[in-house]
């Protein structure tokens, strides 16, 4: 077992290869010593141990603040001291009488319990002993042959990517090995017809899958914690010895395996539930690396079935930084580990690379084949960030590609060309809206007017906060469309959105129409088959002016007379892929799509690159901004009264929960047994249900009763989120705030503070105990680092502090990245939940123009690659959006 110092040396010798940046050890070398100094004092047998121990606290103590050089030389020199047995200075030298004393004073009469037990032979689990051999230290932790001890030191830094000159391969090669990659896992070393059954149950069938499989997580070895510093509830990865282990009765079947392990700073005790037959493979004096959530039972720390390594020469999947696969019950992580290691072994040198050598000098970016090996197996956390950041970069260039390819396409014909004068834009804008339009609407219409003028068909994204006033800028563009004799299209998400919007529509134009009367339909999935079917006479002989409507625009049997202008409400639940069908109605109508949900433009450049960008970063003066305010679930009552106040003076609320039905998980907070609840609450009032698995009719029928003042309370799941106006509602309370996304806590706030009266949302987060408001408001008021907060809080402070959608959604993206965002396009595997940087996302939209500008049809040799690889994407997952 190790002793503290032997812990010590260990520690500077990791700290020194990293630089001296003070983390070798969690929470720093200064804290660390502080910790230290006790243990290695119990022990410290000699004087000269105990002045060797304050020489070391006295050179460590400080290193905090310490510039880098110095660290390092007073590291050398502590190593050095304990090592090399470098004699000390003369001043501690001088202490040597003042120890003696000490020790003498000290000394027990008879030997303690724990010093028997170190005398036994071979005794294990006893007191370690201070060193006396320091050779041995030398041996055991410095460079020495490696082949009995691991080398688990992190990769040394590395700042690009190492690149290597490409096989000069024909094309017949290149597409042998194409196919290669696309041959059943079988072909692969090491896995047979059973492993293959199970990789192919979570749809890993070809090699190209399984090398595309990447890791979910890894376990940093190079990054080890002392027992000591262990707390409960952290998950982490410690390097011990097992010093004791027996068996007990189980709960179940087998027995459970307890063992104790001890790193010299503490001890750990772990227990393996069922599986005592592990201890053979645990004896007493086995190095293993554990990894799992520490627990602490009374005074002792414990982990339950933690992951474990032993440390054995041998054993590759000790070393370094170790994968974590998504793996089946079948599928035995370390044989997967070993069978990854040989296949990404195997392909890193010849990996067939779509993207031109060119593009990957210009954005220093990693070989694919190295990409794909780091990926599953880095050297350390240079290696891993360049591997990821490779593999985004494809998957972000051929979103970009694809969606190049798709504006091309549209662009490609011909497009009605509207004109309008100026004087019918300010005739029309005054007689429809009661106000003035702000400037960011006035610039949105003068973008749709300049694109529509030519005959090239439009294809805008709007993308304006919740309130902006887009429902205006669409009606101007619809109008333009009226204005050259052609018609016009409205499409929203849902019925009751459909018939806000036509019912708005509808009033606009009774204000307008002198002789001739605009036809204005409503089409949504709740009319019969023959009022339908007159619809689609209307549309198809020019009868109807505007059709407003819901997915039932785009079904088989619409068919326009001459569509000038088609408008997408709320884009985000529309993909390409039906903006595509749309558009297919007309002669290559103009498309104009409004979302409610701001991404950053950088995010948007790409997400939308088939699309050009207006963005309504204005809000029409004198609204109001909602009271935001975090809550706790202890204070419902209050809350309840507040409510109850406002419903008695005529006003309305909602309440809005994250899941369906309790069965989807425990501790949910359901909107149905809420239902229960508060209508006990609010018994003088009435309260009406909304939830996601009501049919779509009756859905709209509940939400038009509420938008009627038939109810004065509503409570709901997140369906609210579309933008569906109820002026009167002013408290939206939100349950289990902490587990909605940003940007739908921000649709949701949107529902109030559309009256003139004062709104309210209040935030309740769901098991409280993990938010704190006063850590909250300790960040709010600078007095505590943002840093101090959860991810949950973070996003809480945000919404609290912020009512300006694209501040909220910048703040989202910092937290969460954009993999989320990347969805579906995704080779299916990589980027989920992983920060893309901005900058990354530039460097795709700059050499996806690049590549587009030089070869559109991508029909060059060096492209054919590439081309292969969008086609394929392209015919696995249709929907990109
Ligand atoms: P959104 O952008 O969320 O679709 P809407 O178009 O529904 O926003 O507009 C929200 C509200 O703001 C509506 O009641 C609308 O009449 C009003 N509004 C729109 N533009 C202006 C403006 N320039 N000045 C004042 N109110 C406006
Ligand atoms: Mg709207």
């Amino acid at each position: 077992m190790p002793s503290a110092l032997e812990n010590l040396v260990k520690i500077l010798k990791l700290e020194r290869e990293q630089d001296a940046r003070n983390a070798a050890v969690v929470g720093g070398l200064s804290a660390f010593c502080t910790s230290w100094e006790p243990r290695a004092r119990r022990q410290a047998r000699r004087p000269k141990h105990h002045i060797l121990i304050d020489e070391i606290v006295d050179r460590l103590s400080k290193y905090d603040e310490l510039d880098a050089d110095e660290r390092i030389s007073r590291i050398d020199y502590v190593l050095a001291r304990i090592m090399h047995r470098q004699p000390p200075p003369q001043e501690y030298k001088d202490r040597l009488p003042i120890w003696e004393a000490k020790l003498k004073a000290q000394r027990p009469p008879k030997p303690a319990h724990s010093d028997r037990r170190d005398a036994r032979p071979g005794g294990r689990g006893g007191r370690p002993k201070f060193i006396e051999d320091s050779a041995a230290l030398d041996r055991d932790y410095s460079s020495g042959p490696r082949t009995s001890t691991l080398d688990i030191r992190p990769a040394p830094r590395l700042a690009r990517p190492p690149r290597q000159a490409r096989p000069p391969r024909t094309a017949e090669a290149e597409q042998a090995l194409q196919q290669e990659l696309q041959a059943s896992t079988t072909q692969a070393k090491g896995i047979g017809e059973k492993m293959a059954e199970a990789l192919r149950q979570i749809d890993l069938h070809s090699i190209r899958d399984l090398l595309y499989h990447f890791p979910r997580d890894y376990q940093d070895y190079t990054h080890l914690k002392c027992i000591q510093d262990l707390s409960a509830g952290e998950t982490v990865t410690v390097l011990a010895t097992a010093t004791r282990s027996r068996t007990v009765v189980g709960r179940g079947k087998y027995d459970d395996l307890l063992v104790e392990f001890s790193d010299g700073s503490g001890r750990l005790s772990v227990r393996f539930f069922g599986q005592a037959f592990l201890a053979s493979r645990l004896q007493p004096g086995k190095q293993v690396v554990l990894s799992g959530r520490v627990r602490q039972y009374q005074d002792v720390l414990q982990m339950a079935n933690p992951e474990w390594e032993l440390l054995a020469a041998d054993n590759l999947h000790a070393i370094g930084i170790v994968p974590i696969y998504r793996l089946t019950k079948e599928l035995r992580p370390r044989l997967f580990r070993r069978t990854m290691k040989a296949l990404t072994d195997e392909w890193a040198e010849k990996m067939p690379d779509a993207i031109p050598q060119t593009v990957l000098d210009r954005g220093e970016l990693a070989d694919l084949g190295w990409a794909i090996q780091q990926r599953h197996f880095p050297a350390g956390s240079d290696h891993r960030h360049h591997a990821q950041r490779r593999l985004l970069f494809d998957d972000l260039l051929m979103l970009h590609l694809t969606l190049l390819g798709k504006r091309r396409e549209w662009q490609s014909s011909r497009g009605p060309a509207l004109e309008v004068s100026d004087e019918f834009l300010r005739g029309f804008i005054s007689a429809a809206f009661p106000f003035e339009l702000t400037s960011a609407q006035q610039r949105a219409i003068a973008d749709i007017r300049r694109d529509v003028s030519p005959p090239l068909p439009m294809n805008r994204l709007i993308q304006g906060d919740v309130g902006a006033g887009k429902t205006a800028v669409a009606l101007v563009a619809m109008a333009m469309a009226l204005a050259n004799g052609r018609q016009a299209a409205l499409m929203a998400p849902t019925g009751i959105l459909a018939e806000q919007h036509y019912r708005h529509l509808r009033a606009t134009f009774d204000k307008i129409d002198s002789e001739q009367p605009t036809v204005i339909a409503l089409l949504t999935s709740s009319l019969s088959a023959s009022e339908r079917e007159s619809i689609y006479r209307g549309m198809a002989d020019g009868s109807i002016d505007i059709v407003v409507g819901t997915h039932a625009l785009i079904q088989e049997g619409a068919a326009f007379d001459d569509l000038g202008i088609a408008v997408i409400d709320e884009q985000h639940r529309f993909g390409v892929d039906q903006r595509g069908r749309l558009r297919g109605k007309g002669q290559n109508p103009h498309l104009l799509v409004m979302t409610a949900t701001p991404i950053p433009r950088t995010l948007a450049l790409t997400f939308y690159a088939d699309l050009d960008l207006t963005v309504m970063d204005e809000i029409p003066p004198g609204r109001q901004t909602v009271h935001t305010e975090l809550m706790e679930t202890v204070a419902r009552e209050r809350l309840y009264g507040f409510v109850t106040a406002a419903l008695e003076q005529g006003r309305q609320a909602f309440f809005v929960y994250p899941l369906v039905s309790e069965s989807e998980t425990s501790d949910a907070a359901s909107a149905t047994a809420a239902y229960d609840e508060l209508r006990r609450v609010f018994f003088r009032h009435r309260v009406c249900l909304l939830h996601g698995q009501m049919p779509p009719q009756q859905k709209d029928e509940v939400m038009r009763a509420f938008a009627a003042h038939q109810y004065d309370v509503m409570v709901t799941t997140t369906v609210t989120e579309s933008g569906v106006d109820v002026p009167n509602a002013t408290i939206i309370v939100i349950e289990g705030a902490n587990r909605f996304g940003l940007a739908q806590l921000h649709q949701l706030r949107g529902r109030v503070g559309r009256g003139a009266h004062q709104s309210h949302c209040f935030l309740i987060p769901q098991s409280s105990g993990d938010i704190s408001p006063e850590r909250i408001d300790a960040v709010k008021a600078g007095q505590l680092d943002e840093s101090a907060l959860s991810l949950q809080e973070q996003r809480l402070a945000a919404i609290l502090s912020t009512s300006d959608g694209f501040e909220l959604a910048e703040v989202d993206y910092r937290l969460r990245g954009a993999g989320e965002l990347l969805g579906r396009l995704q080779s299916g595997q990589g980027a989920q939940g992983a920060v893309i940087p901005a900058e990354l996302i530039q460097l795709a939209q700059r050499e996806a123009q690049t590549l587009y500008a030089e070869d559109p049809e991508l029909q060059l040799p060096e492209h054919q690659l590439l081309a292969n690889r969008i086609h394929s994407l392209h015919s696995d997952s249709g929907d990109v959006s």
